[in-house]
């Protein structure tokens, strides 16, 4: 990645070498071919915070097996609407990438997106019976109808073997499987849309670059403080438009901004650890994503999960996410960075979300407080003949969960993403982390709708767009959805 000297007006500038900058650049530059574009990075390489292959899940999240997108009602029925507008989001993101393999720019999609099935598993009586409502309620609508349901175990142990070894057959479990499922190297992506946009739309991203300060200009819009790490240099940047697309360090820069928009969002960091397993002889009997239900008042990232994943061009096996807490937003982070979050104008908020969410902060406690045996036993719900020699840990991304002012609790957490900008849409942020590169595209598409209108609402614009991502801001139809999922999968190789 390019690190000369940059001394030039933008029409926009990313903060940020991850999914989200990645995404927005290139899908600007093919709206707008002579936009001028400048990806600022402050670690020396693109990739390495939450988009890295080992700091996220690497999970297509489509809502094929994620429970916490589907809640149950009063009445004992599901409700699936969150289920259709995520499904909705990755397709739309997988679109993307076909089109990108299918114009030649993308030359070898299994390096990043493979078929892995996904599947809800759990057990208990309530627990079953809520699985089969969900299936039930899935199975009528046009993205879900090749849902599977299974109370048997010896279907499930053709499923998911390592999962049913050496149960007792009285236990009451129940499954569910949709065979489209992906499993998706966010790293490898975002590094392969870093190197068409510098290969083929010369827009480069400088790295060890760290933006320091984003301030009104008199003569363009903003003008971006950067610190050049290698050099210690002091660098201003012109530009009409900035996307902070600094993961968790977004927040810390948004408050540098003189917008009012900011005003009253926090940040709650939550760390993160994975088992990882080193035995070849294991990893190879398993070939699915196993989401389970998160225990009652955990939050939804605490869903726990046994995948198969593909990283560094080797299969491989991990369960988790155990959070943790780390005042850090970011893996390379600060220590001091939930302290200098806390401003007169979001304290409240942060005092408010803390007061009630006492369950999150316990949850937290509980889990910091995991040893590696304890991390086996709740592995062992699982994996009953998991062994010790067999796993380890490793240390997975840094999310930071949205704060915001609430005018009955004075401030509330939020589990999903947002995007932040000023009326002008000259400045545009994304806080929050899930479902997160899934919907990047989506995400990002909503940013050039505030950002640069022009470019959307022109008939050209349209045209590229529906070409692009057909199913985006649609009302959704069965036969077009299936079309395009049908084409989806053809251009980047799945079933
Ligand atoms: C444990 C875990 C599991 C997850 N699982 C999934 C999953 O299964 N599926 C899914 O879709 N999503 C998942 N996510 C979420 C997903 O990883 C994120 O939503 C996504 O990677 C965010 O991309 P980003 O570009 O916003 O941020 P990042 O990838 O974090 O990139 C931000 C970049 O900005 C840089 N930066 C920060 N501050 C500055 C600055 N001041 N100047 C210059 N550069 C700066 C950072 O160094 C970093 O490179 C998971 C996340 C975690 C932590």
């Amino acid at each position: 990645m390019s690190n000369m000297q940059v001394n030039k007006e933008y029409d926009l500038i990313c903060v940020g070498g991850g999914i989200m900058s990645a995404t927005l650049a290139l899908m600007t530059k093919i709206l707008q071919p002579d936009i001028k574009i400048l990806l600022l990075e402050r670690l020396d390489t693109v990739a390495q915070e939450s988009s890295a292959a080992w700091n996220n899940a690497g999970t297509g999240h489509s809502a094929l097996c994620e429970l916490n997108y589907c809640p149950e009602k009063e009445d004992h029925s599901v409700d699936i609407s969150k289920a259709i507008k995520i499904c909705n989001q990755f397709e739309v993101s997988k679109q993307f990438w076909a089109y990108l393999a299918d114009q030649g720019l993308i030359k070898n999609p299994s390096s990043f997106i493979k078929n892995v099935p996904h599947h809800s598993w759990v057990t208990g009586t309530e627990n079953a019976d809520y699985l089969e409502n969900r299936y039930k309620a899935m199975r009528d609508h046009f993205m879900f109808d090749s849902i599977e349901f299974t109370r048997d175990p010896e279907k499930m142990k053709a499923w998911f073997p390592l999962i049913t070894a050496n149960r007792d057959t009285k236990e009451v479990m129940a499954a569910s499987r949709i065979d489209r499922g992906t499993e998706v190297n966010y790293g490898a992506l975002t590094e392969q849309l870093f190197h068409i946009l510098e290969t083929k739309y010369n827009t480069p991203v400088h790295c060890n670059m760290d933006v320091l300060d984003i301030d009104p200009d008199e003569d363009v819009e903003w003008s971006v403080r950067v610190e050049n790490t290698k050099t210690n240099t002091i660098e201003h940047l012109d530009a009409k438009h900035v996307f902070i697309g600094a993961g968790g360090g977004s927040l810390l820069l948004l408050q540098k901004v003189e917008i009012d928009e900011k005003e009253g969002y926090g940040g709650f960091p939550v760390s993160g650890q994975w088992l990882v397993c080193k035995n070849e002889e294991i990893i190879k009997q398993h070939n699915a994503k196993v989401y389970s239900k998160a225990g009652v008042g955990d939050p939804p990232m605490s869903t726990p999960h046994l995948d198969t994943r593909y990283i560094d061009g080797k299969r491989a096996l991990l369960f988790g996410p155990f959070a943790g807490f780390s005042p850090k937003f970011l893996k390379e982070g600060s220590n001091l960075d939930l302290f200098n979050s806390i401003k007169t104008d979001n304290i409240g908020a942060m005092l408010g979300a803390f007061w009630h969410n006492l369950p999150l902060t316990k949850y937290l406690v509980t889990q910091v407080s995991m040893s590696f045996d304890d991390r086996m036993d709740s592995l062992r719900k699982f994996m009953k003949d998991a062994k010790d020699e067999d796993w380890e840990i490793k240390v997975a991304g840094q999310r930071v969960q949205i704060i915001k002012k609430d005018d009955y609790e004075g401030g509330k957490l939020q589990f999903g993403t947002e995007v932040v900008s000023s009326k002008d849409g000259s400045i545009t942020c994304l806080l929050g982390a899930s479902p997160g590169a899934s919907t990047a595209t989506a995400i990002m598409l909503e940013v050039i709708q505030k950002a640069f209108p022009e470019i959307m609402t022109t008939p050209e614009g349209k045209a590229i767009v529906n070409t692009i991502v057909p199913t985006w801001n649609t009302e959704l139809q069965a036969s077009l959805f299936k079309e395009c999922l049908g084409k989806a999968n053809e251009a980047l190789g799945l079933d």
